[in-house]
């Protein structure tokens, strides 16, 4: 089975023209939404998929960039008469729901059901095996590993240039990772060119896709991508995401 990647947003908290915040859904035979920062939501309905399509969404953290357009999605779902939704996420996804929800009384028949992940979870939704794994940020974070068939696409989230995000990653053919500073910024809990690169450098990825692009970035992608293959070594696709591309795996 083929798998279809949208990315919804490619930006960060701090809003730049043309990038939404995070969220990306990777389909096989039925969609699976990952994050749902601000605008990811109208990012949604540009590409075309109905709020009520969306039924599962995974998280990698709880951070704002992240989450803030989930339960705007849980009440239009609402709105086109479905309670229901499942939302997988790392350890304080249920009190931060909770506590968000709470805030709206009207939306208390809203039926969410939230399971939390632990790094090396594995599981399969709708038809795709999924593998969570450790990511390096400035609280409780994961990554995923997506598989059909022999197919693998790895979304980091929010993370530094780490091994557990290596191993999840090793062999894929597809890696959506944050690269959200060019060089030569040195920053913590997030990844710039160079580390990115060196990070995977022989892991045999075919082809990696830079998100979570702070304004920073805006006039340096092609260095970005220069310095990414620069760690890597040659072999390996490496672009800059946009806002509604599709990739097909
Ligand atoms: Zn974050
Ligand atoms: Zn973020």
């Amino acid at each position: 089975m083929e798998i279809e990647v949208t990315l919804l947003g490619t930006g960060v908290g701090i809003p730049h023209s043309g990038r939404a915040q995070a969220g990306l859904v990777i389909r096989g035979e039925k969609p699976l939404l990952f994050d749902c920062g601000a605008g990811a939501l109208l990012r949604l309905a540009e590409a075309g998929f109905l709020p009520i399509e969306i039924d599962v969404a995974l998280l990698t953290h709880l951070h704002l960039d992240h989450v803030s357009d989930l339960l705007a999605l849980a009440k239009a779902r609402w709105l086109m008469g479905e309670r229901s939704m499942k939302v997988f996420g790392p350890e304080g996804t249920q009190e931060w729901f909770e506590t968000v929800r709470g805030l709206y009384p009207y939306l208390v028949d809203l039926d969410v059901s939230i399971s939390v992940v632990d790094p090396g979870d594995e599981f399969t939704l709708k038809g795709l095996k999924i593998r969570a794994g450790e990511a390096v940020h400035s609280l409780p974070a994961l990554g995923y590993r997506i598989e059909s068939g022999n197919k693998a696409i790895v979304y980091s989230g929010d993370t530094e240039p780490t091994e557990s995000v290596r191993d999840l990653a090793e062999g894929a053919d597809l890696l959506i990772h944050e690269c959200s500073f060019p060089e030569p910024f040195v920053v913590t809990n997030h990844s710039t060119p160079r580390r990115l690169g060196e990070n995977f450098r022989g892991a045999g990825i075919k082809r990696i896709v830079l998100t979570h692009l702070y304004p920073q970035t805006i006039g340096c992608e092609a260095e970005m991508v220069r310095d990414v293959l620069a760690g890597l070594g040659p072999g390996v696709g490496v672009e800059i995401g946009l806002d509604l591309q599709r990739i097909q795996i």
